[in-house]
Formats: C-alpha cells, sequence, structure tokens
C-alpha cells in the first residue's frame, strides 16, 4: 500500500486543528488503497496547540509531529515537515481549512498518472480583503516579468509532491526560503487543479503586512537579479545625461561665447547623482546582506521535541 503523509505547519491553531482533524480523517478512512500519516510541525505554537496535537497522537497513531523550539515562519515549518516526511508522497496543508482536503482524492488520482507535483490554484479567496488580492495580483505580474524561472500565480503550497519532489527540496536550504519559487526550481512533472479558496475556519491569519513585504522581497532576491541590474541601468542613463549636458555646456562656451551658469543646475545634479547612489548602495545591500546570511550556516531549524520514531534520527541540516 502507498504510504502518504500529510504535511501541516501550525502556528497558533488551537482552534481550527479540531475541524481539521475530523475533515482529514473522514477523507484518509474512504481513500482505503492509501496508508496515510498525518504530519503536523508545530511551528512554536504558544497556544494549546501542542496539547491538542498530543491528544490526537494518542488517539489516532497516525499523526505524528515535530515540535520546533521557537516560531520560526511557515517557509521554515515546511523545510522540518519535508525533512520528516516518510512515504511515497507529502501533501502540505494550511491548519485552517482554507486547502480543503476533498481535493486530495482528485491529487492522488492526478499522482497515479504520473504526475509529480499537483498543485491547486485557487480561482477565488474568500475572506481577504481587496487590498490583499490587488497587491498580491500585482506582485506575480511583477516576478513573472523579472524572474528567471516560471511561478504559477494565484497558487499557494497546497499540493502532493511526490518523494522525487520533496527529496529535491530537501536539498535547497537556504535561510530566507520563498518555497513557492523553489517548487518551480526544481521541475518535476507539474499539474494543475482548480479549487475555490475557503475563508479560514477559525481563528485569525498568521500573515500580516510587514511578514507579507519580506516574504515578497525575498520572492525577488532569491529567484531575479533584475533590482541590481535597474540600479547598473539607471545608473548607464544618468551618465548619458551627463555626457549630453557637457557636450552642452561645451558647444554654449567654445561656440556661442556664453558662460554656463546656474549653481542651481548643479546642485540639481549633485542632489540627482547622490540619490541614485543611495538608491543603488541600497540595492547592493540588500542582496550583501542575503550573502551574510547564507554565509552564517546556521542550520535551518532546531527540533525540541518529536515523535519517538524520528528520535535517533539528525534531522537537522547545515546549509550547504
Ligand atoms: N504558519 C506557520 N508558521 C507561521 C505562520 C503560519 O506554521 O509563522 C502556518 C499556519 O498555522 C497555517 C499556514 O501556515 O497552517 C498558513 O498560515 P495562514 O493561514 O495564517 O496564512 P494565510 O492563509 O492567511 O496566507
Ligand atoms: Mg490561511
Amino acid at each position: 500500500m502507498k504510504q502518504i503523509c500529510i504535511l501541516i505547519p501550525a502556528y497558533n491553531e488551537q482552534e481550527a486543528l479540531p475541524y481539521l482533524y475530523e475533515r482529514l480523517k473522514r477523507i484518509a478512512d474512504q481513500l482505503t488503497n492509501y496508508s496515510f500519516s498525518f504530519l503536523f510541525v508545530n511551528d512554536g505554537s504558544t497556544d494549546g496547540t501542542l496539547a491538542i496535537i498530543h491528544n490526537l497522537q494518542r488517539q489516532d497513531r497516525r499523526v505524528c509531529f515535530v515540535n520546533l523550539s521557537r516560531n520560526y515562519g511557515k517557509e521554515i515549518a515546511m523545510v522540518a515537515g519535508f525533512d520528516h516526511a516518510s512515504g511515497d508522497a507529502a501533501i502540505l496543508l494550511d491548519a485552517d481549512l482554507q486547502d480543503p482536503p476533498e481535493l486530495i482524492a482528485q491529487m492522488l488520482e492526478y499522482w497515479e498518472e504520473g504526475y509529480e507535483d499537483v498543485y491547486a490554484k485557487r480561482t477565488s479567496r474568500k475572506g481577504e480583503t481587496w487590498f490583499k488580492k490587488w497587491s498580491s495580483k500585482k506582485y506575480y505580474e511583477v516576478l513573472q516579468k523579472i524572474s528567471t524561472i516560471n511561478i504559477p500565480k494565484d497558487t499557494g503550497d497546497f499540493r502532493l509532491l511526490d518523494r522525487k519532489c520533496v527529496e529535491a527540496l530537501k536539498e535547497m536550504r537556504e535561510s530566507q526560503r520563498y518555497t513557492k519559487g523553489l517548487f518551480s526550481f526544481v521541475g518535476f512533472k507539474k499539474k494543475e487543479i482548480l479549487f475555490e479558496r475557503d475563508a479560514r475556519i477559525a481563528g485569525s491569519t498568521k500573515w500580516n503586512y510587514t511578514k507579507l513585504f519580506q516574504l515578497a522581497i525575498d520572492g525577488i532576491t532569491s529567484f531575479s537579479v533584475a533590482p541590481l541590474r535597474l540600479a547598473a541601468l539607471a545608473g548607464s542613463a544618468i551618465l548619458v545625461i551627463c555626457v549630453l549636458m557637457l557636450v552642452f555646456f561645451f558647444i554654449e562656451s567654445v561656440f556661442l561665447g556664453r558662460t554656463p551658469t546656474g549653481a542651481a543646475g548643479i546642485i540639481t545634479v549633485i542632489l540627482f547623482l547622490g540619490g541614485i547612489q543611495l538608491v543603488s548602495i541600497g540595492l547592493l545591500g540588500e542582496y550583501i546582506g542575503r550573502i551574510f546570511m547564507e554565509t552564517k550556516n546556521r542550520p535551518l531549524y532546531f527540533v525540541e521535541s518529536q515523535t519517538d520514531s524520528f528520535a535517533y534520527q539528525d534531522k537537522s541540516r547545515r546549509i550547504g
């Protein structure tokens, strides 16, 4: 029997988990051809999430968990999940039931047909503000234009990944992660299925605009050097303007006999150049900051506790 590991990152999801478990259980019981395990990654929750997971584990042997030592964020929680996922395929699922587990049956059908990454694309996003929808749409448009890989829009992390994809993703040890891009980066046979994204069943979103902005920056700087080119482009444009101005002043003084005046003009030019330089330095700083982070070579996470079956394996790995 093929083994499917359902991988659920959870951060302060005590209200949602009981509903989630009921839905998952129903589906796992229907799909009798597969043996399921439910792997919860507790991402440093401060509420009763861990206690609920403990309880579920006592009731149901299919439940296992990894308890991270603090809140690392969903991107890192997913790495911990990949590292500990066993079985022939893994299915990434949000704990808040925004990703309907009922799609799992369809994902498995496509997987049996040979697809290795079956991802769910949302046709609607209930319970989200117009600003979030709009900014997300614009962001994907820009990212698509400037990045080197094709990142499908309106697609979250809800997907089935064949063992091969999981192994490939495990090789990616970068600490500033943009997993959506990594799914595309590793390749493999992909299949899209459409669904309507529900509102959260309980609790509130763990994202705020600061975190989303950070993720957006990570997305761009992980998969594109366009911002660096932008600085170079702006620099070249300024140089061309400078040369034109010099030629103009030269002609003016040599052939027309007029002395170019205007401290105001010079100040403007200086300010303009100063501004451009600062912007360029800022962009360089962004990349240097990333190099700095990567060279620290820190393990991506430390596990505080986990189910016994993991006890003798040291899964925390260093970058590189
Ligand atoms: N999550 C996590 N660590 C975090 C934030 C979120 O593991 O620091 C989990 C969360 O419990 C949920 C999933 O990631 O299962 C998606 O989070 P959320 O629903 O808050 O994001 P949204 O659906 O609003 O994008
Ligand atoms: Mg959610």
